[in-house]
C-alpha cells in the first residue's frame, strides 16, 4: 500500500511537471510568434515589396501637385527633372525670391510617411511618403528643404493634406521645394543630382499621367 502511494505520488508529480512544461512551451511559442509578427508590418515591408502591409483605406487612386493644390497654380518648375542631372523638380512661387518661404506643401496622394526628419547637408528637412497605386505598384514621393515638417513618421496621410512648408534648408538656397518621385522605394536619400537615374521618375510627367 505504501509503495503504491509512493508510485502515485511520483506519477502525480510527473504529470504536474509535464503540464508546467507544456504551459511554459506554449508561452515561449506565443512570444516567438509575437516577435515574428512585429518584424513584419511596416519595417519588413520596405525590404521586400511583396510583404508591404498597406492600409487599404489609403490606396493612391490619383495624384496632385505638391504645391498650389491641386494644379501647382501660382508656382513654376525652376529646374526640371534631368536638367543639370537633377533627379527631381524644383517648385518655386511665380512671385520669386523667398516669397514662397512657409507656403504649404501637400501630399500628392494618399500614402504612408516612411520618414520625416532633418537629413542635414544640402537636404535639410525631408518628408518621404510611400504610395500604393490601385495596380499594386509602390512609388515614393520626397519633399526636401522643408521649413516645417507637419507629419510624423509611420503616419497615414490623405491626398492634399498639408504635410509641411516650403523652406530653404537653413538659408542655403532661395526657398523652394525640391520634389522627387521614385519607382524604387528602397533607395537611400541619394545625391539629388546624378547621371544615374535608375529608380527615379519624372515627377511632373508621372503626376500628369496619374491625375
Ligand atoms: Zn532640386
Amino acid at each position: 500500500m505504501r509503495t503504491h502511494q509512493k508510485d502515485m505520488s511520483i506519477k502525480i508529480q510527473a504529470y504536474i511537471f509535464i503540464i508546467c512544461l507544456s504551459i511554459a512551451c506554449n508561452k515561449a511559442d506565443n512570444n516567438s510568434t509575437k516577435r515574428t509578427q512585429s518584424k513584419t508590418g511596416t519595417e519588413k515591408l520596405f525590404k521586400n515589396k511583396l510583404d508591404f502591409v498597406y492600409n487599404s483605406n489609403y490606396i493612391a487612386k490619383s495624384f496632385d501637385f505638391p504645391v498650389g493644390k491641386p494644379n501647382a497654380k501660382g508656382y513654376y518648375n525652376a529646374q526640371k527633372f534631368l536638367v543639370n542631372n537633377h533627379l527631381g523638380d524644383d517648385w518655386n512661387a511665380v512671385t520669386g525670391g523667398n516669397t514662397d518661404l512657409g507656403d504649404p506643401i501637400y501630399s500628392i496622394a494618399n500614402g504612408y510617411v516612411k520618414l520625416a526628419k532633418n537629413y542635414g547637408g544640402g537636404w535639410g528637412n525631408v518628408i518621404r511618403i510611400i504610395h500604393k497605386m490601385p495596380n499594386g505598384k509602390l512609388v515614393e514621393s520626397l519633399y526636401a528643404h522643408c521649413d516645417e515638417i507637419l507629419v510624423k513618421e509611420k503616419q497615414w496621410v490623405k491626398k492634399g493634406m498639408k504635410i509641411g512648408t516650403i523652406g530653404n534648408a537653413g538659408g542655403q538656397y532661395l526657398a523652394h521645394l525640391h520634389f522627387e518621385i521614385r519607382s524604387n522605394i528602397n533607395l537611400p536619400i541619394g545625391p539629388g543630382y546624378s547621371t544615374v537615374t535608375d529608380g527615379y521618375l519624372n515627377p511632373t510627367k508621372f503626376i500628369k499621367q496619374n491625375r
